[in-house]
């Protein structure tokens, strides 16, 4: 069942339109990273949840509780049971670890010190409360951003880009322990980012915004494996884009004879081919291509290809690689399994 619902939301600044009609349903105990662009809107979104903006039509109710809808209902902030991690900076510098985590707490509440041990234990944190943010790593510090949003026992928390700041190796770690003290509460997670892989990785839904508007949501897998359009292809993951003319369900490709998923009609089109699904085989076995660069990543490895167009330009074309790079410049190649088609 959705606790967050939100239903044809418009936001304008001026005569800028930045949300268009916002719908988003996110299940209870949810992580949702709403994916998208720069200025496409998922920052304007959040502040309209937080109740931060007012929306100027539309709805959004948390538990079926009416929070925001325009022009009479505007639920205050602070009475929304919403919590907001935002990017950075977000503790009282003056404030102890425990001060500023307790600091969405009632003064007299007599389980204060417990819950604060308790959250902050939840956070990788213990034994930190007399410290000071300015003697915290930039991860720690969200992660005492992240218990303090968490003490009041919210029904949403709304985190925007709260990990942006912080270096690949720390933005991982960071990432996971959010992810399993959401969970261990039961909170419903909501995570404004623009970067693929970490929605893909992180959320349990995926709402990808353009121009004000959420084109798709769905599973990580769903939004990857089965795009709405051409543009969420490309936004979610990387893509092999590929003329191809479709008869009786099989497309023919510069790559070859390929499966479009199921649903697909005659005529020409587009496909999308993910770079996992392109095998590296003998030359020839497979289309004949040249390697033309590869990109080492440790775990496994990017070969850029050449396929040799259908008299046109030479196709590029990104594949994994598991095991051994190629010692050869030509190779051939083979795709496995269904390929988006639009
Ligand atoms: P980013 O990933 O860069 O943070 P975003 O998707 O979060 O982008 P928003 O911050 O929601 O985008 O901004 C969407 C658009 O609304 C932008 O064009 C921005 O300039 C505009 N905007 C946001 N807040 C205001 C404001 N208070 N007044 C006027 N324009 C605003």
């Amino acid at each position: 069942m959705s606790l967050l619902e939100v239903r044809g939301v418009r936001k304008s600044f001026d005569d800028l339109e930045v949300l268009r009609g916002v719908d988003l349903d996110v299940p209870s105990g949810a992580l949702v990273a709403v994916l998208g662009p720069s200025g496409c809107g998922k920052t304007t979104l959040l502040r309209v949840i937080a109740g931060f903006e007012r929306a100027g039509a539309g709805t959004v109710s948390v538990g079926g509780r009416l929070l925001t809808a325009p022009p009479g209902t505007h639920v205050a902030p602070e009475k929304r049971r919403i919590a907001v991690v935002p990017q950075e900076g977000a503790l009282f510098p003056h404030l102890t670890v425990a001060d500023n985590v307790a600091y969405g707490l009632r003064r007299r509440d007599p389980r204060r010190g417990r819950r604060v041990s308790e959250l902050l234990e939840l956070v990788g944190l213990e034994g930190y409360e007399r410290r000071m943010p300015a003697e915290l790593s930039g991860g720690q510090q969200q992660r005492v951003a992240l218990a303090r949003a968490l003490a009041p026992e919210p029904q949403v928390v709304l985190l925007d880009e709260p990990f942006s700041a912080l270096d690949a190796a720390l933005r991982a770690s960071v990432r996971a322990d959010v992810r399993a003290a959401l969970r261990a509460t039961g909170a419903t997670g909501f995570l404004v980012t623009h970067d693929q892989e970490e929605a893909l990785s992180t959320a349990d839904v995926v709402a990808v915004m353009r121009d004000g508007v959420v084109v798709q949501a769905g599973t990580p897998e769903q939004v990857y494996r089965a795009p709405h359009d051409l543009d969420v292809a490309r936004f979610v993951g990387e893509a092999v884009v590929l003329a191809a003319t479709v008869a009786g369900g099989v497309a023919r490709t510069p790559l070859g004879e390929l499966r479009p998923a199921p649903g697909c009609v005659d005529g020409s089109g587009t496909l999308v081919v993910r770079p996992e699904q392109v095998h590296l085989v003998a030359c020839d076995v497979g289309v004949p291509a040249r390697v033309v660069d590869t990109v080492f990543y440790g775990h496994d490895a990017s070969v850029l290809l050449e396929v040799d167009g259908e008299g046109g330009a030479p196709l590029p074309v990104l594949c994994r690689l598991q095991g051994d790079l190629p010692v050869t410049e030509r190779v051939g190649l083979r795709v496995d399994g269904p390929v988006s088609w639009f």
